[in-house]
């Protein structure tokens, strides 16, 4: 005999995760003493009784089978023990001991202690379900109370399980189950967890008299199931867990069992089914209720239908391939065994395939309600389910007390969670609020004239040399008219004049905008165009600029009054402009022990500038140490760009700080030769993006200097968390730094418990003030905080905080990405894309290939070549944004929701594109291309190969600009990007 379907499915499950997970096992005493023989004798009836306990497996051939194999021969073991309780561990060593799969696949055995009897049953889930196991017990003690059972074959239930697959209930049921999934979509686990670690603990709770006499009220009163109320509790908090998802499926054991007959035959008949749950966030906890009652009885109607074949229909219609759920729900009620004077303990569920798996046990008699979590331990934590367990129960009570209050409403925490929560945002620092950024430095140049400034590439200035210049920047900017709040923007070669023009522009009293001057010519005038800056300072005019005079004071501002304007990546295809006022800044560069240049050490003196001026980071490189009486030695662009150049300033001069994304220290580090620069510096600061194990332990073996993991958007002035990192395997991303709140919310801006991932959300002083002439925008991200004063900015990162109260950062809400350090919104490649003719949609992707990430686009409409369209983007993108693969549609593939499907693309290959061929000619095109080849890894480059479209990228072109100039040849970083 064939397995059936849903004994195929344990088979298989059962060779997947191994062990004993398909062990169904449990004790049944009776308190009233028996002789041995007869209990065994009732023993082997049972066995007689029922046929399903004497299949045995044949798997040696391509299909497994079952076969028949009388019972005459089996012996029936007993158990003698003096004290009942010692039977727990008997029961649970059976529940440890897996079956040999070609053996006997049932075995009953007689138990005997001094004021009683009973029987373990253990039964492979091939075989028998738990209703299985108590039917079994009533028969047994039937037999002994001399009564007969009726005989029913599982046989021949399994063929008349053949008819209902050819039935028009059959279909009926697949309809409905792809219909549930079309309106679900995909589902939302309470984990993600890919362990392959299948052991379980046990967690059990019995709800207090008060609590379980409220639910059942409750349930009276609404005429509703304890179990649904349940159920619907349970639904609430993990909607509310997983950021007010509002549909996923709970996997909910029926017995399936629906005639007289089916109750009483020993076999396999339970399913699980997926109900899903739609939670409307708007309406209140009873409507929620209502509504989850009606979708438990639709699906209670299918129940017939095997989740594996749900599966396989789904696979079929949606192209979707894995499990609807992680978390089951069983109601237990244990009338049938109640009806009888026997105990049983269910010892079954060592190991099992769902994350976590609640059993409601309604032991009616005893009037108890106990909660039974059996989670896995690879992907919960004790303390999880703990925590898990008092929310459940928080949730359960708000239910019955106020079932009229909206969802969104509802905070899952409690009273003293929400303690700890405020104890994480104990910031409070002072800091002067009188004055300016500029006025900091101005004090610092009064108080120490002579100390060293600034060592730039062009030349070295002292503080007072560095203030003259800016005050005779300054004087000519207000005689070209800049006036206090005007925007002034600078575009200039990595010298001394970028911190002259930053002072002097401030000094009048406006705001100053940087430029890198990497970008595409486009939109540097896009951007000047858009911020409406008064003026761009350049190599051209700024010596023009310096005035013969100097003024005594510089215009007077306040902490309201706009600082600088930074530009960053539009998601809807413009780079839009930030804003960041006095105030801001002037919590950043603070100096109390909460403000971030005391964090990353308190004795520094020198810190090495070696980013973009185009990213706010600059601003901890730049207006940090001269607010605080510091030193910079500014890298030129070689010198920011490659290693051994970066290594060679790191020897002539004492560095103790060093700020730099993971990225780019990564790039120096590859580029450097003798890695032992980095071993006076004792503070190294990575930030912008996630930082990995690898790169610490790297830069571990390197240096004794302490590693902080920095965290910040530009809209909430550069760094807004701080951790060291002490251990690689622990990285995050620390605690909120002076005057700054940090709140995990959900969707409604409830905060979410500790270790429950939501959106990170900032508040405090270095919130700006939002995006130059887009109020829109502004009022989406900036919201009123609700915790307090002033804005909350909703970063769309997301992040979840641990006990100690460092955060742990997860990833995007959204299509923003960080590549090489760069922000870069997805949303801004695809509109570029679309703007070129021919183009009908477009959809960018992040593609992780081995230890790098690779842009790649998808487009319907006409086909381009990908070298032209890198050319056409490349005018208004500047070139990290340029994708490094395009790949032609005939159309868009959409998901259930009819929106691309952008997972469908991480499986599609993407090629990079390669041209006809021409060789390498001179010694120096030869040259060229055995240097590119190294980098890229590539076999074949021909001279009208394109770097970028072979895979190159910011960091590749680093790479390769170092091999070359250890041939002697200088390539700028710049040289690649206009001419490849
Ligand atoms: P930006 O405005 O360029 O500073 O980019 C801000 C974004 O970079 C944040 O919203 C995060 O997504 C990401 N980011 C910044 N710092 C970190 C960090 N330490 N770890 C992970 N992601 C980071
Ligand atoms: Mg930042």
């Amino acid at each position: 005999m064939k397995l059936t379907k849903p004994q195929k499915l344990i088979y298989d499950m059962e060779k997947i995760i191994g062990g004993p997970v398909a062990v169904m096992c449990g004790i049944m005493t009776v308190d009233k003493v028996c002789p041995e023989e007869k209990v065994v004798e009732a023993i082997k009836k049972v066995y007689e009784t029922n046929d399903a306990l004497n299949y045995r497996l044949d798997d040696s051939g391509s299909e497994p089978q079952m076969y028949y194999k009388s019972p005459e021969s089996r012996e029936v073991k007993v158990v003698r023990v003096n004290d009942i309780s010692e039977l727990d561990e008997i029961g649970k060593e059976a529940a440890r001991t897996p079956f040999d799969i070609n053996g006997w696949l049932s075995d009953l055995t007689a138990v005997i202690y001094p004021e009683g009897y009973g029987m373990l049953i253990k039964v492979h889930h091939l075989l028998g379900d738990a209703w299985s196991m108590s039917l079994c017990c009533t028969q047994m003690n039937a037999f002994l109370d001399g009564n007969q059972s009726v005989r029913y074959s599982y046989e021949n239930y399994i063929n008349s399980e053949n008819e209902y697959l050819e039935s028009k209930r059959y279909a009926r049921d697949r309809q409905f189950f792809l219909d549930s999934f079309g309106k679900c979509g995909e589902p939302v686990l309470l984990s993600d967890s890919h362990s392959a670690d299948y052991r379980v603990e046990k967690l059990q709770k019995s709800l207090t008299p008060q609590l379980r006499s409220a639910i059942s009220n409750y349930a009276k009163k609404t005429d509703i199931s304890e179990y649904i109320c349940l159920l619907g509790a349970f639904s609430v908090l993990y909607g509310k867990l997983k950021n007010c998802a509002e549909a996923f499926f709970i996997g909910t054991p029926v017995l399936n069992r629906t005639s007289e007959k089916d109750m009483n035959t020993v076999g396999i008949f339970v399913n699980t089914i997926p109900v899903p749950v739609f939670l409307d966030y708007d309406k209140s906890f009873f409507e929620n209720l209502q509504q989850t009652h009606n979708s438990v009885f639709s699906s209670f109607k299918h129940q017939k239908f095997n989740y594996n074949d749900i599966l396989e229909a789904i696979g079929e219609e949606y192209g979707y391939q894995g499990k609807l759920y992680d978390c089951v729900v069983n109601y237990q009620p244990d009338e049938i065994l109640s009806e009888q004077k026997m105990r049983s303990t269910d010892y079954s569920h060592v190991v099992q395939s769902e994350n976590l798996h609640l059993f409601i046990h309604n032991r009616n008699r005893e009037d108890n309600l106990t909660l039974e979590y059996d989670y896995r331990c690879s992907v919960f934590s004790a303390e999880e389910i703990e925590r898990f367990h008092s929310m459940f129960i928080r949730v359960l009570k708000l239910l019955l007390t106020n079932d009229k209050q909206a969802l969104k409403d509802i905070s899952v925490i409690d009273e003293e969670g929400e303690k700890l929560l405020d104890s994480f945002n104990d910031t409070a620092a002072a800091y002067d609020k009188t004055k300016s950024v500029y006025d900091l430095f101005a004090q610092q140049a009064e108080k120490t004239p002579d100390k060293t400034a600034l060592v730039a590439a062009d030349r070295t200035l002292s503080y007072a040399e560095l203030k003259d210049e800016a005050a005779h920047l300054a004087k000519g900017l207000v005689e070209n008219g800049i006036k206090k709040g005007d925007i002034v923007a600078f575009s200039l070669p990595r010298d001394s004049r970028i911190l002259v023009s930053m002072l002097g522009i401030m000094q009048a009293g406006a705001a100053y905008l940087p430029l890198d001057l990497s970008q595409p010519k486009d939109r540097i005038e896009y951007i000047l165009k858009d911020s409406e800056a008064r003026l761009c300072i350049n190599e051209e005019n700024y010596a023009s600029l310096i005035s013969d005079e100097a003024p005594d004071m510089p215009v007077p501002v306040n902490s309201e009054d706009l600082c600088y304007c930074i530009y960053t990546s539009g998601s809807t295809g413009m780079p839009k402009g930030t804003l960041l006022t006095q105030g801001n800044v002037m919590n950043y560069v603070g100096g109390s022990d909460k403000h971030i240049g005391k964090i990353i050490g308190s004795e520094w003196k020198t810190i090495l500038s070696v980013t973009s001026v185009g990213f706010d980071i600059f601003v901890t490189e730049s207006l940090l140490p001269l607010a605080n009486g510091k030193s910079i030695v500014l890298a030129d662009e070689m010198q920011s760009s490659l290693g051994d150049h970066l290594c060679k300033l790191l020897q002539k001069h004492t560095i103790d700080v060093i700020q730099t994304t993971p990225s780019k220290m990564q790039a120096f580090l590859q580029s450097m030769e003798d890695k032992s620069c980095f071993e006076s510096v004792k503070s190294i600061v990575l930030g912008g993006e996630t930082l990995n194990k690898s790169l610490v332990e790297q830069l571990k073996s390197l240096t004794g200097a302490k590693i902080y993991n920095v965290y910040g958007p530009t809209e909430t002035t550069v760094w807004v968390t701080v951790a060291e990192v002490e251990d690689s395997e622990n990285i995050t991303i620390g605690k909120p730094i002076a005057n700054t709140q940090i709140y995990i919310v959900d969707k409604y801006l409830k905060p979410v418990p500790i270790g429950v991932t939501g959106e990170l959300c900032v508040a405090g002083d270095n919130v700006g003030q939002g995006y130059l002439n887009r109020p829109e925008l502004t009022k989406e991200k900036f919201v009123d905080n609700p915790f307090g004063e002033g804005k909350l900015y909703k970063t769309g990162d997301l992040a979840y905080f641990r006990e100690d109260g460092n955060i742990v950062f997860i990833g995007r809400n959204d299509f923003q990405v960080k590549i090489n350090g760069q922000r870069i919104e997805l949303g801004e490649i695809e509109a570029a894309l679309m703007e070129i003719e021919g183009i009908e949609s477009a959809a960018v992707i992040v593609k992780q290939e081995d230890d790098r990430q690779l842009l790649c686009a998808f487009y319907t409409g006409k086909e381009i070549p990908s070298t032209e369209l890198r050319s056409l983007l490349g005018k208004t993108l500047p070139r990290y944004m340029v994708p490094q693969a395009f790949m032609h549609l005939d159309e868009m593939p959409l998901n259930t929701s009819g929106k691309t499907d952008r997972k469908r693309f991480t499986q599609q290959n993407v090629e990079s594109v390669s041209n006809e061929y021409k060789a390498p000619e001179t010694e120096e095109e030869k040259l060229l291309v055995s240097t590119a080849k190294e980098v890229l890894k590539a076999e074949k480059i021909g001279m009208l190969d394109n770097f970028f479209d072979l895979g190159g990228d910011s960091l590749k072109s680093i790479a390769w600009i170092s091999l070359l100039e250890k041939q002697g040849y200088t390539l700028l970083p710049n040289d690649i990007f206009t001419c490849a």
